[in-house]
């Protein structure tokens, strides 16, 4: 099996990741996508999350309708997770599977500063995906003079200029957020009066 591993805070869950995560799917032939929200960060760190019961209920909802699977093993585990832990747990639960890493260019971008991201590298195929304000030349030339390049997909940019950190500035503001997420999350987050 070809599974699709992506990542996310998910804070909240939003069009462009659930487009994404469809696209990739279909143009590299995934058999599944399994989505794996992020744990909450350690209490010193000063980047504000919302719970992690709130975000993976929208993911959830989110993902109703749809054949994407969802891992909690993020979310259940008490320290801060790598993501070359979280390829090799799925590794071993799923031997006979190749995986990809379905990943934003603004996150891949950082990759070298990663824990051990070479190893990373040769557990799994990148999935990078544009954003609008991507330069594939810039991301690229970080990897120049590598022994191995790294195994990188390229998908363009699907032109969807939405961002969590937009939704939740647009919900403090009052503003609409009807066409970037999802209904139920839309509901969700007027049902609990989050990002207010
Ligand atoms: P925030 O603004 O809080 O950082 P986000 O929209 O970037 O939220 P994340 O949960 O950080 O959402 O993203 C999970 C993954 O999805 C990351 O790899 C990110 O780069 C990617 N991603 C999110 N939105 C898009 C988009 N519109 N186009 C391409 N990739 C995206
Ligand atoms: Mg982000």
């Amino acid at each position: 099996m070809k599974t699709g591993l992506f990542g996310g805070t998910f804070d909240p869950i939003h069009n462009g990741h659930v487009k994404l995560a469809e696209f990739a799917k279909n143009r590299l032939e995934l058999d599944r996508i399994i989505f794996v929200p992020s744990g909450d960060p350690p209490h010193k760190s000063d980047k504000k999350v919302t719970g992690k019961a709130h975000r993976l209920a929208m993911v959830q909802a989110a993902l109703k309708e749809s054949e994407a699977e969802i891992s909690e093993w993020e979310m259940e585990r008490e320290a801060k997770s790598y993501s070359v832990d979280l390829v090799k747990h799925f590794k071993k639960e799923f031997p006979e599977d190749t995986f990809y890493f379905i990943i934003g260019a603004d996150s891949f971008r950082d990759l070298p500063s990663w824990w051990h991201y070479r190893e990373l590298l040769e557990l799994c195929t990148f999935v990078v995906v544009s954003r609008p304000d991507t330069d594939e030349d810039d991301l690229l030339s970080r990897y120049e003079g590598t022994e191995k390049p790294p195994r990188v997909f390229f998908l363009p940019d699907l032109m969807m200029d939405i961002s969590s950190t937009q939704i939740r500035e647009r919900v403090k503001a009052g503003k609409d957020i009807a066409k970037l997420v999802p209904e139920a999350v839309l509901r969700y987050i007027n049902d609990h009066g989050l990002y207010r």
